[in-house]
């Protein structure tokens, strides 16, 4: 049992990856990604929920889940969002509220 496991979920409908802050609904199979958290926590979740968890969690990765090719393109998804991305009114000053490629972008306009 994992820590994502263990912890209830307030809205039974979605898959495990969906964080219990953000609104939105699952987008295909509930497991069809794994996404692992840097302390060895597993999380099955949709494509859509494993993306936005892949990018709010540092040193996340992802592990095929039921559908082929979906853990890839949820870690291509993860790279243009930002973390937690579904506090819309927060105030972005913090580089570490920035998105992977918002960094990069940021990096290129700076020489
Ligand atoms: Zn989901």
């Amino acid at each position: 049992m994992t820590t994502y496991e263990r912890r209830r979920a307030p809205e039974p409908s979605r898959c495990i990856a969906a964080h219990p802050e953000d609104p939105t609904n699952c987008a295909g199979p509930r497991d069809a990604v794994i996404v692992l958290d840097s302390h060895g926590g597993k999380a099955a979740g949709c494509e859509h929920h494993a993306a936005r968890l892949l990018a709010s969690l540092d040193g996340a990765r992802v592990e095929p889940g039921s559908i082929p090719g979906a853990a890839a393109r949820a870690f291509q998804a993860a790279d243009s969002i930002r973390p937690f991305c579904w506090f819309t009114n927060a105030v972005r000053t913090e580089s570490s509220q920035l998105s992977r490629a918002e960094h990069r972008i940021a990096r290129n306009h700076r020489h």
